[in-house]
């Protein structure tokens, strides 16, 4: 069963080798060498330790835990002062989500709810 991952190396060329090394181990990997030059999206029937195993490998991390931007860093929610659930976030995209909501709701827990709380998440 293939599971998708994403990969950072520490340089462009580290990439270009682990693409590599994981094609000599797994031809029936599914690569995707676009976008960020350090990292990489793949879809392996290989597990998390040989991947990690791999020289050049920095970090992977299954996509199952990975924020929905495609910055390829881990989420984790975003709640608000009363601790409403506002979405998934990760280091990368926090501040463009947050900016979508008015600053009040994250440090005021008494805000006043003018507008309609979505509940069905
Ligand atoms: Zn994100």
């Amino acid at each position: 069963m293939q599971q998708t991952m994403v990969i950072r190396t520490k340089t462009p060329e580290d990439k270009q080798k682990v693409i590599r090394a994981i094609q000599d181990k797994d031809s029936s990997s599914i690569l995707d060498p676009e976008g960020n030059p350090v990292t990489l999206w793949i879809g392996t029937s290989l597990d998390m330790m040989t991947i990690l195993d791999i020289e050049g490998v920095e970090d992977a991390v299954s996509s199952d835990a990975l924020c929905y931007c495609r910055s390829g860093k881990e989420r984790y929610p975003l709640s608000d002062a009363r601790g409403i659930f506002c979405g998934y976030v990760c280091e990368d995209c926090e501040e463009e989500k947050r900016a979508m909501f008015r600053p009040e709701i994250f440090t005021d827990g008494n805000y006043i709810a003018d507008e309609q709380i979505e509940e069905d998440y």
